[in-house]
């Protein structure tokens, strides 16, 4: 993705009162690598509590930010593995967290979730580029293919989420 602006990420929440998109906290954005990136995700280092996510989809336009606002759900009372819904990365289930994000608009507002899972250190688009194991792939030439599949399925995994918290039906 290419590189946003705090300015851009605030202006761009989906899901979240001008109040909370004022409110939330951004890492220094200087020190991202943006290359290689299917969105940008970080926990507010003030509200553990909360967590974002950044995305820049095409539209007819050009292309356009869209943030999330993402509220920590409960965790299960019994520590167990989870798969992340966006990359769907089995090696990494030991680390993803459940989260709540309100819907737009009226909906949101009177408490309307949805609920997903996501890496906790939001490490999706690593994952998915990740060098498979030998049961995932038999030789080079499928490697490519097998990385390039994966990134094409965590931004449609990623951005159908989006669409469906945007909507305000
Ligand atoms: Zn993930």
């Amino acid at each position: 993705m290419r590189a946003v602006t705090e300015a851009e990420i605030r202006a761009s929440f989906v899901n979240a009162s001008k109040g909370e998109a004022k409110r939330a906290n951004l890492p220094d954005l200087d020190g991202i690598e943006w290359d290689g990136r299917d969105y940008f995700g970080w926990i507010d280092p003030k509200r553990e509590q909360q967590s974002y996510a950044t995305f820049v989809v095409e539209t007819e336009d050009g292309d356009a930010v869209r943030a999330l606002l993402l509220r920590r759900g409960t965790p299960p009372k019994e520590r167990r593995k989870l798969l992340c819904s966006w990359c769907q990365d089995i090696t990494a289930t030991d680390n993803v967290t459940l989260y709540v994000a309100p819907r737009a608009g009226t909906s949101g507002r009177v408490g309307n979730t949805v609920g997903t899972s996501i890496c906790t250190d939001f490490s999706c688009s690593r994952n998915a580029r990740r060098v498979p194991n030998a049961m995932e792939v038999q030789d080079e030439a499928e490697r490519v293919a097998w990385q390039e599949l994966r990134v094409a399925q965590l931004r449609e995994r990623s951005r159908h989420f989006l669409d469906l918290i945007s909507e305000t039906a």
